[in-house]
């Protein structure tokens, strides 16, 4: 039987990905997994599957599966790990995360993100997550250490708050986008050793990652 237009670009994209550096296969597995068609505006839907970048509302976007699937494979999870991410969004990394890591704390500043991206992960079936409306530039000290961290909104610099909440353990690490507003460093930083160690996995372009709640006025729900 041939394959539904979805499987077709499904499959497309994911071949992309592979020869765009994706090589991690739980990773491109997780990928194909969740509907991402699910995480966008119903107008959105037809073009869901495509690597771009799509508008959530608020202002924000849902990442572009490239830079998803890059981030994640940095984080390099087995499975074991408690991981911290910082700007849930429409909650789709936080779905590919929670594929592949033990269990996922969000945080996310604007509250009518955060409400639909856990109603959206809910109804996915996704138990091993929570999600927190908070300034995730301090982390989560409550909870902390974590395994890996995830910041998936640009930073002008590494917050020490995150690095404080790293685990000790060699192999915990950081992915962040680091920058000026027109164009981040992601960075990966490792703990081996005692030590960080950070490589540049190349230029990205994020939303900011704004200190402090939102204003009224910037947390409509405007789709
Ligand atoms: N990973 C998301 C996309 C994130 S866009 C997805 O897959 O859809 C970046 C998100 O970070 C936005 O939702 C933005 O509101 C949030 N954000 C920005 N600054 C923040 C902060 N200080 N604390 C928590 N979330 C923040």
């Amino acid at each position: 039987m041939s394959d539904s237009p979805r499987t077709r670009q499904i499959k497309d994209l994911l071949r992309s990905l592979n020869r765009a550096g994706v090589r991690d296969r739980d990773v491109l597995l997780a990928i194909a997994t969740v509907p991402r068609e699910y995480f966008v505006a119903p107008s959105l839907r037809p073009v869901a599957w495509t690597d771009h970048a799509l508008p959530i509302g608020a202002g924000q976007t849902i990442s572009q599966p490239l830079v998803v699937g890059l981030m994640t494979q940095a984080l390099r999870l087995t499975g074991t790990e408690r991981v911290l991410e910082i700007g849930t969004g429409s909650g789709y990394q936080t779905a590919i995360l929670c594929e592949l890591a033990r269990w996922v704390l969000s945080i996310e500043r604007h509250t009518s993100l955060a409400i639909q991206a856990r109603r959206r992960l809910d109804a996915l079936g996704y138990r091993n997550v929570a999600i927190i409306v908070a300034d995730g530039s301090e982390g989560w000290p409550p909870a902390a250490p974590f395994d890996r961290i995830l910041v998936t909104a640009a930073a002008r610099e590494v917050p020490a708050a995150l690095l404080e909440q790293l685990s000790p353990d060699d192999g915990a690490r950081l992915v962040i986008p680091v920058g000026p507003p027109d164009e981040q460093e992601l960075l990966v930083i490792e703990r081996r050793e005692g030590r960080f160690h950070r490589h540049s996995l190349g230029p990205v372009r994020f939303v900011p990652l704004v200190p402090g709640a939102p204003r009224p006025e910037e947390d409509e729900h405007n789709w």
